[in-house]
């Protein structure tokens, strides 16, 4: 029963881990739903999902456009512009 209602309601840092998880590979359907619920209420979450969502999508379509050796600098550089942007 508890195991149940930790996995449909996973707490900040579960939920953030499994939406990094999301990035790579699908999730199965009850964490799928455990964070869409999650992000449901937690606004510090959709945040952070939305911004690592906006970044992964940035790094992906830097790389399509650069080639796969992307520095470390300019991914650092990319996160801190979107982040920026996001506050605005
Ligand atoms: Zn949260």
């Amino acid at each position: 029963m508890g195991h149940h209602l930790h996995t449909l309601l996973p707490c900040c840092k579960e939920a953030t881990l499994l939406a990094e998880k999301q990035l790579q590979q699908p999730l199965p359907l009850l964490q799928r739903i455990g964070l869409q619920f999650h992000l449901l209420y937690c606004f510090f979450c959709r945040r952070y999902v939305k911004q690592s969502r906006i970044i992964d999508q940035q790094l992906r379509a830097l790389q399509a456009s650069e080639g796969p050796a992307l520095e470390e600098s300019v991914k650092l550089q990319w996160e801190e512009k979107i982040a920026a942007a996001l506050k605005k």
